[in-house]
Formats: structure tokens, C-alpha cells, sequence
């Protein structure tokens, strides 16, 4: 099955954190956590169109200037989710620079940021390039119901809240269906391969009759025949993405909760089992707590990040430790 999510770490496990998440046949990609995103092109940056950062400590917020840089004068615009206290921290970004320049600028680059919040609505402002990003509120009576932050025609975008002695977000794409197309079953109806399999997916994603009719070159084609020979439905992918958590027991399930059955976990590790009193105090997980979660969640695969630079030398520690704990408990 071709993924519709390509996810990478931007930096090695001792890097500040930050997922690039890139879309199969899109002009488009999301970021989690805004690290530092240096290692990223401009071209890379440019297809951002939401990034979602799990708390506004500096190693998590600091690539924000990258793309701010990067957009600066282009007409996009960028849609950022983070915890109670984002707008302010999102405004004082912006209000570090002077931007007595910008009121003509011919594209007027903006950011729309959501403030997370648990119970009542999120809220929500938008900073205009032309308006030297001053802070527009919005009202959408949007909230977090259900925990689903975005939702498009084929995936969603869901947080939970967590604890790190303040709120932090944990986060999980969920593609909704994923439809495989068989080779041998086109080839034996005589069909090709082509752009116009991505409108076919879209209608049996949605559900669509079997009536439905598809035009190639000069046959047509109907949908029937299509589930019948050629694609199947198969559940969509899903990714979670832990960071910066400390080991509770409602973050515990908050986080079980949130990665259930999920292809990948991405979860931080930041130490060593030895080291659990350590861990407790900073609010964050050992590798094997990590591990033991992935586990509950029925992860079937777990990458962990966001190491102490402490243990420099000896990541293989960290990464035996969590594995071991998620297949052995
Ligand atoms: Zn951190
Ligand atoms: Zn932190």
C-alpha cells in the first residue's frame, strides 16, 4: 500500500524536535513541533500549510522564524495549533521585529493560530503581513470536541492534552480509508495507470454508487467495476506523536488512547529507566515508560526522539531500552 502520510524527523533523536509530515501526490505537508528546521529546504518549508507545536518551550517553537522567513511576501497562508497561551507567545514572536515596510508588500502572507483549549472554545486570531502582523481575533466558536483539530476529506488531525507540569498537546493523523489500487486487476480489464485513479479513489473513499462512471481515453468504466476488479478498502494509516509528557496515569491513557493501534508512534526518550526519578522531576518519559506505552497502544512500530543530550554517546541505550520494553513489556 502507497502511504498517504511520509513522515521524518527533521533532526537525529538529539536534535530539537520537529515531524515533517509530506503528502503522497500533494504540493503539501504538515509540521509537528516547531524545533529547529534548518536542515529543511525552502522548498520543503514553502509546502507547509499547518504546523501544530505540543508546547511553546523554546527546543519546541524556536524554528517558527525559519518559516516565517520563508513566507514572509508570499501570498499563503499558515494555520498554526498550540496549547493555552499560544496566541500571546505567536504575537510576541512577531512583535520582535520591526515592520514599518511591510504595509505595501504585494502579498500579504498570513497566519491564522488556534489556542487550544480543553473545555471551552479555542481561540482563534489572525496577523496580516500588511498590517505589520497586529492580532485580529476571530470568532469561530470552534473547540477541541472530540479532540479533532482539522479535518479534510481524507485525513483528520486529533490532540489530546497532556501534562508537563504545564499543558501540552499530543497529536494523531488519522487517514480515513485508504484505498489500494491492484495492477493485475487494471491490467486484466485493460485500464492504465493514470491521474484519473485519484478521482476513483476519492468516490469509493466517500462511499459513492456503484453507477458512478469514469471516462479514460474513449471507454468508460463504472465504479462497480472497479471494487470488483481493481481496488480494495483497506483502513487508512495512522501516526501519533508524544513529546515532553510525564509519566501520570491520565497521561498515561490520555496517550494510549491517542495512539491506539497507530502504524508509527513517534515518542520522546529522553531517559534512561536508571535515571526514573530524574525523569519524574523534569516531566519527561524514560525510554522504557515509552516503551510500555507503545505496547498498551498496540503501536506496530515506535520511533523514539528527543534524547538528553546527557546521553550523547550511548543512543543505542535509549533505543534497546524502548524497544525491548515494547515488544518483551
Ligand atoms: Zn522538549
Ligand atoms: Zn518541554
Amino acid at each position: 500500500m502507497k502511504p498517504l502520510f511520509h513522515p521524518r524527523l527533521v533532526n537525529d533523536p538529539f536534535g530539537d524536535p520537529a515531524l515533517y509530515v509530506d503528502f503522497l501526490f500533494e504540493r503539501r505537508a504538515l509540521l509537528l513541533d516547531l524545533g529547529d528546521l534548518s536542515p529543511l529546504s525552502a522548498r520543503q518549508l514553502l509546502r507547509v500549510t499547518h504546523a501544530f507545536v505540543s508546547h511553546a518551550h523554546m527546543d519546541h517553537f524556536v524554528g517558527f522564524d525559519a518559516l516565517l522567513r520563508i513566507l514572509l511576501g508570499r501570498e499563503k497562508r499558515l494555520h498554526l495549533y498550540g496549547p493555552p497561551g499560544f496566541l500571546d507567545r505567536v504575537e510576541h514572536k512577531l512583535a520582535g521585529y520591526t515592520w514599518n515596510l511591510v504595509a505595501g508588500y504585494e502579498h500579504d502572507f498570513v497566519i491564522r493560530a488556534t489556542e487550544v483549549r480543553p473545555e471551552a472554545p479555542h481561540a482563534v486570531a489572525e496577523f496580516r503581513t500588511r498590517t505589520g502582523f497586529r492580532r485580529e481575533p476571530i470568532e469561530t466558536g470552534e473547540s477541541s470536541t472530540g479532540g479533532v483539530l482539522l479535518e479534510e476529506e481524507t485525513f483528520r488531525v486529533r490532540t489530546v492534552f497532556l501534562d508537563h507540569g504545564i499543558p501540552c498537546l499530543g497529536f494523531a493523523l488519522e487517514e480515513k480509508l485508504h484505498v489500494n489500487v491492484w495492477k493485475t486487476g487494471l491490467d486484466e480489464m485493460g485500464l492504465p495507470t493514470g491521474i484519473w485513479l485519484r478521482e476513483v479513489k476519492a468516490a469509493a473513499a466517500r462511499g459513492e454508487p456503484d453507477a458512478r462512471i469514469f471516462r479514460i481515453a474513449n471507454r468508460e468504466v463504472t465504479l462497480g467495476e472497479m471494487r470488483e476488479h481493481a481496488i480494495r478498502i483497506v483502513p487508512g494509516q495512522k501516526i501519533a506523536y508524544v513529546t515532553d509528557v510525564a509519566c501520570t496515569e491520565s497521561n498515561a491513557a490520555a496517550i494510549v488512547e491517542l495512539a491506539r493501534g497507530a502504524d508509527l508512534l513517534f515518542i520522546e526518550t529522553a531517559f534512561t529507566h536508571a535515571e526514573e526519578a530524574r525523569a519524574a522531576l523534569k516531566r519527561h518519559l524514560t525510554a522504557r515508560q515509552a516503551g510500555l506505552l507503545g505496547r498498551e497502544a498496540g503501536v506496530k512500530r515506535l520511533v523514539p526522539f528527543h534524547f538528553s543530550p546527557k546521553h550523547q554517546d550511548e543512543a543505542d541505550i535509549l533505543l534497546r531500552e524502548a524497544l525491548a520494553a515494547l515488544e518483551h513489556g
